[in-house]
């Protein structure tokens, strides 16, 4: 199925706001399996709006509209659809009696212009928006599915996820399961994946996401046996291919994973970070939980903090300088040595882009449980928050196969 996304609103053409909703639908309808044809993005007006809905008319199955569903007289996306596809607008009563409750309750005074978020096409279906007040509208036109969407982002989000699932698919149950891949790049795990011999009544993709790959395998059908059966045998295939790469089976982000298998494990993590500034700490407490397994961590930028809050001892600073493995050890050391993790883990490195000590990109990583050390030297590309970005990325993936391994999502 083919989908075309058109999204209205004279403020996406000035630049005044980044137009996320074509990010987001075109994220969700990849996920459900739907090819996004065609994005279009078009001011309040409506010549270049109804020729944009005849457009995807022609050769969309699907298509959305974001935005102009507002009280004010520039909003009229309703009015042009309902033009173009010859339905007339209907004052619905159910919108009308909610718009007056709500009014009523927050004691404020409904004008003419509010009265037009009640009109609705002629036999759509209303997407109930209980994220704010205008609604949103289903129409099946000549075998072509339209949803209207209201252009805030608070809004549409949560009522793309509700209502086109269902809309789209009918009786149809979707199935869906996520292959988390680390340590690997997205065209390497494409490659790979393309060489096995899966099922072919399955959907199944990779996405890249911020050091990790996403396979998500999509199944579409009435029979629920039949795709179950598919989709199992698809994991295993998978499973056997990428063994140790792959860190869950529960489309968990990386950091999302480290917290899940410390929490069962009961351990407690903490960050001694020089190069990363903070950012390994940010990307944990992110996601929830991550109070059951972080107690502290600390930036140590200078050396007379590495000394005196890690105690690293300065004649190692003055020898290896403080971009070198003795340092991250130390650091690894002195940090677990406070007390509040079972592991500790350093960075200290050359971010770039003014050389000083070591050649940018050079960093070393220490890991350190009380009993055994572990340090990784590192040369990575990029600028400074990509240099930032990887290292993050090199902890997580050595954290889950190591430290937090033996135990690939099953
Ligand atoms: P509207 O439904 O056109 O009145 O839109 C209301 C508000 O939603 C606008 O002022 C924007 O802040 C926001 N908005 C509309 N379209 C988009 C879009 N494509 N991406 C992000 N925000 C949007
Ligand atoms: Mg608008």
């Amino acid at each position: 199925m083919r989908a075309g996304i058109i999204t209205i609103g004279t403020e996406l053409l000035l630049g005044d706001i980044l137009n996320t909703n074509q990010k987001f639908l075109s994220s969700l309808l990849t996920s459900l399996g739907i090819e996004v044809y065609r994005h279009i993005s078009v001011g309040d007006y409506e010549k270049p709006m109804k020729e944009a809905i005849k457009k995807c008319m022609d050769d969309c199955d699907i298509i959305l509209l974001s935005g102009g569903l507002g009280p004010t007289e520039d909003d009229c996306t309703k009015e042009y659809l309902s033009e173009v596809i010859q339905r007339p607008l209907e004052k619905n009563e159910d919108e009308y009696k909610k718009m007056v409750e709500l009014f009523q309750r927050k004691n404020y005074t409904l004008t003419k212009n509010n009265l037009k978020q009640i009109y609705t096409i002629k036999d759509s279906v209303i997407l109930h928006n209980e994220w704010g007040t205008a609604p949103g509208e289903y129409v099946k036109y000549k075998n072509v599915h339209i949803f209207i969407f209201p252009g805030p982002p608070t809004e549409l989000e949560p009522m793309a996820k509700k209502y086109l699932p269902s809309l789209i698919f009918d009786k149809t149950e979707i199935y869906e399961k996520s292959i988390q891949i680390m340590g690997l790049g997205e065209s390497a795990v494409e490659t790979r994946l393309r060489t096995l011999d899966l099922p072919k009544s399955l959907e199944i993709n990779t996405f890249a996401h911020f050091g990790s790959v996403e396979i998500k395998i999509i199944g579409k059908s009435s029979s629920t046996n039949q795709v179950n059966i598919d989709v199992q045998r698809s994991i295993e295939i998978i499973k056997e291919e990428f063994a140790s790469s792959i860190y869950s089976l529960e489309g968990n982000m990386m950091e999302e994973e480290i917290i899940k298998r410390c929490m069962e494990k009961n351990l407690k993590i903490a960050f001694a970070e020089s190069v990363t500034g903070g950012l390994l700490v940010k990307r944990i407490t992110s996601y929830p939980n991550a109070s059951n397994i972080l107690h502290a961590s600390v930036v140590t930028y200078s050396n007379q903090s590495k000394e005196e809050i890690l105690k690293v001892p300065r004649k190692d600073l003055e020898t290896y300088g403080a971009v070198s493995e003795k340092v991250a050890m130390e650091m690894a050391r002195g940090l677990y040595e406070l007390g509040y993790c079972d592991i500790a883990i350093s960075t200290t490195g050359e971010a770039g882009p003014i050389p000083s000590e070591k050649p940018i990109g050079t960093v070393y990583i220490g890991f350190y449980n009380g009993k055994k050390y572990r340090t990784k030297k590192l040369h990575l590309n990029g600028s400074r928050r990509e240099i930032q970005k990887r290292i993050a990325t090199v902890i997580f993936t050595e954290l889950l196969k190591v430290e937090l391994g033996g135990n690939n999502g099953n």
